[in-house]
């Protein structure tokens, strides 16, 4: 399998998994051009997408969804998302297999009608996929628990938000329990997966209220003598690619 975050972020989220049976679309927040430029810059081939995976309706994880459909990929979801978007497809039950690989949803704490996170098992390697929540509950790091390969949110940073240009309101939004994570909150979740974790994507930064610098600072600080590998995604371009299996 080979993995790359095309993108991420509130400008727009996608992330390409290939496996010798197809590829998978985790969430489809960019136009078809930008997808296309940007997974032939990293290795990939539209052509071989199969299915998309929709972590939740909002507009940063959904918009060039009418491209894919038109191109005939299956689209997945849970019930909540499928109805709030008004579209059929396959509603995410725990251990939904497609491509060769089994698919959990996690059930995550944001301001969506169902929003889910993802954990996908393939060939003995276990991912987990975590962007737009709020909190980190039990559940949440229950489901993560094992997970090789880990994209994980690190939004922002506290001092910036709080010090930062945004209004109140959407301050509050980001910082209540159905918005985004801090860096601090991803670093403490990551700390207690790290004894299975080789590989963490921070995703999601806020451009605004983070720093890429900070965000991997904080979370390495964190993860303390970890001996993994610690990427970070991009809003404009890919990220590193990883291959495993
Ligand atoms: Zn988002
Ligand atoms: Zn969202």
């Amino acid at each position: 399998m080979k993995l790359c975050v095309l993108g991420s972020g509130s400008t727009g989220n996608a992330l390409l998994l290939e496996t010798e049976d197809g590829a998978l679309l985790v969430d489809c927040g960019l136009l078809w051009r930008d997808l296309k430029v940007r997974a032939e810059r990293a290795g990939f081939s539209l052509r071989a997408i199969r299915a998309v995976y929709l972590s939740h309706e909002h507009a940063d994880h959904v918009r060039g969804l009418d491209a894919l459909a038109r191109r005939g990929a299956k689209i997945i979801a849970s019930p909540g998302t499928l109805s709030a978007l008004g579209i059929k497809g396959i509603p995410l039950e725990p251990g939904l297999e497609i491509l060769g690989m089994r698919l959990f949803p996690i059930p995550l704490s944001h301001d969506a009608r169902e929003p889910t996170g993802l954990r996908l098992e393939l060939d003995g390697i276990r991912i987990g996929i975590v962007t737009d929540l709020g909190q980190v509950t039990p559940l949440v790091l229950e489901k993560l628990r094992g997970c090789e390969i880990l994209i994980f949110e690190a939004n922002h940073d506290l001092e910036m938000l709080l010090s930062g240009p945004y209004p109140w309101p959407l301050k509050l939004r980001i910082l209540g329990p159905l918005g985004h994570l801090a860096n601090e909150e991803a670093g403490q979740a990551l700390r207690s997966l790290r004894d299975w974790a080789k590989t963490v994507f921070l995703a999601h930064l806020s451009q605004e209220n983070n720093t890429p610098a900070l965000a991997l600072e904080t979370v390495a600080r964190s993860m303390d003598d970890w001996q993994g590998h610690l990427f970070l995604t991009y809003p404009d371009r890919p990220s590193a690619v990883v291959c495993g299996g």
